[in-house]
């Protein structure tokens, strides 16, 4: 029986490790979201929650810019707020999309996030 050896490379998802940090998939104890968190930039980062419509079919997005993130931490962030409010969405170019209107439920729940974030009212245009 040739059996080749289990090589040294191969990588183990071990158990060890305990709980693993769903933001950066690091151990809980490696985690860096909190240090991360606590050191974002306060007066740089403006963060603006916009609803906005798409052009095809004018579906209603809810638009989250400015967040001083990394395209991980706004992966994951904008995977708890697509959660919260049961809709898709993408996060991409630091830029958060939530399928539908959800302004103030984003707001609510960056703020429990600790951010700041600057509702963008739309123009209150009533159809008819
Ligand atoms: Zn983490």
């Amino acid at each position: 029986m040739n059996r080749p050896s289990a090589g040294a490379t191969r990588l183990v998802y071990s158990t060890e490790l305990g709980r693993i940090c769903p933001d950066c998939r690091a151990p809980v104890a490696e985690c860096r979201c909190k240090a991360l968190a606590a050191a974002r930039p306060q007066g740089d980062g403006r963060v603006r929650i916009s609803r906005e419509t798409q052009r095809r079919g004018g579906k209603v997005v809810t638009v989250v810019r400015g967040l001083p993130l990394d395209e991980a931490a706004l992966a994951a962030l904008g995977k708890r707020l697509r959660s919260a409010c049961g809709a898709g969405g993408t996060a991409r170019d630091g830029v958060l999309e939530i399928q539908g209107e959800h302004l103030q439920r984003v707001a609510s729940l960056l703020a429990d996030e600790g951010w700041k974030a600057q509702v963008i009212a739309p123009m209150p245009g009533r159809s008819g």
